[in-house]
């Protein structure tokens, strides 16, 4: 296993380990050290009104420096971090650091959290939200929590319960990933979200044969007629900007705006307030 043949063996990967389930095993050991250590960080990602080319907001995404293998992507460890218990410590981390940082924003603003279906069903991630507004003095309606379109498959009075108590806070609540999944579009309506996120491989399909833009159409109608904001995600080029806006939707995400940027030194409030103020002018 994993442990028997000593962590420092592992150090060395073979892109075959990945997603194996040796490589999880791994993961999961580390993941226990690094959320005790300093080997996270959150970068920042601008969310543009197309139209002004003003930026309203940022999506924090949270980044893992193995001191050994480097980064590693949140797609490989976030969901061992789900499978094993981990994602609580993590995403606590996560939403300190972001309230923390969004201290430094305008106040109009927001900082995106990304929040796994796991933490929002624990009883206590509205006290926990509660508490660390509390601490860092930060303003809630300055946060948005972001949440995947699989919550809706999840039990949908138990969801409905926590977005109120998440809004009552004064928080925005985005519906991200949307379009990809298989929710049940009839139990959206008496959700109390404010935001659908189009998933960037709707966005990807547009301008090709496949009718991308009929999708998207169907989609920023939906947001409509639910009266919530629409944003793009994964825009990487004009033609896109140039189509989405055609189809009624102005708030864009992607690298054609801005890849993620790290904010500087954990703990190191000069150097950690500068880019993002860099950013945001
Ligand atoms: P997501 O929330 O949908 O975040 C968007 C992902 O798309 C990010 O990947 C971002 O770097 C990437 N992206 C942004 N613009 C473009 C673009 O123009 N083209 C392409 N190809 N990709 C783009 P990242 O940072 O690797 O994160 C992957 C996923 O991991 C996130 O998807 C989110 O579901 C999860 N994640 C990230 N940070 C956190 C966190 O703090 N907590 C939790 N629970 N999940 C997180
Ligand atoms: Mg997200
Ligand atoms: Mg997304
Ligand atoms: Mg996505």
């Amino acid at each position: 296993t994993a442990r028997a043949s000593g962590l420092g063996n592992w150090a060395i990967y073979h892109p075959e380990m990945t997603r194996s389930a040796s490589y999880r095993k791994w993961i999961e050991a580390e993941l226990v050290r690094a959320v005790n250590g300093d080997e996270f960080d959150l970068v920042y990602q601008p969310q543009v009104n197309s139209l002004t080319g003003e930026t309203v907001g940022y999506e924090a995404l949270l980044r893992w420096t193995h001191p050994k293998k480097g980064v590693i992507p949140p797609s490989e460890f976030i969901p061992v971090a789900e499978k094993y218990g981990l994602i609580s410590q993590i995403g606590s981390w996560v939403m300190q650091r972001a309230c923390e940082d969004a201290r430094a924003l305008p106040p109009g603003v927001t900082v995106a959290i990304n929040v796994s279906p796991i933490q929002l069903k624990c009883d206590r991630f509205v006290n926990e939200l509660a508490k660390m507004f509390e601490q860092t003095g930060t303003r809630p309606e300055q946060i948005e929590i972001e949440i995947t379109e699989n919550v809706l498959i999840d039990d949908h009075d138990a969801v409905r319960r926590q977005f109120r108590s998440i809004r009552s806070l004064g928080c925005s609540i985005a519906i991200d990933d949307f379009g990809t999944g298989y929710s049940n579009l009839g139990s959206l309506a008496d959700l109390p979200f404010t935001k659908l996120k189009l998933d960037r491989s709707l966005v990807a399909r547009l301008g090709t044969r496949e009718n991308g833009g009929a999708v998207v159409s169907t989609i920023v109608n939906l947001a409509r007629a639910l009266d919530v904001d629409i944003l793009a995600e994964g825009v990487e080029n004009e033609d896109q900007v140039v189509l989405l806006r055609a189809a009624g939707c102005r708030l864009m995400q992607g690298y054609y705006f801005g890849k993620p940027v790290a904010f500087g030194k954990p703990g190191d409030d000069e150097s950690r307030a500068a880019p993002l103020q860099k950013l945001s002018a």
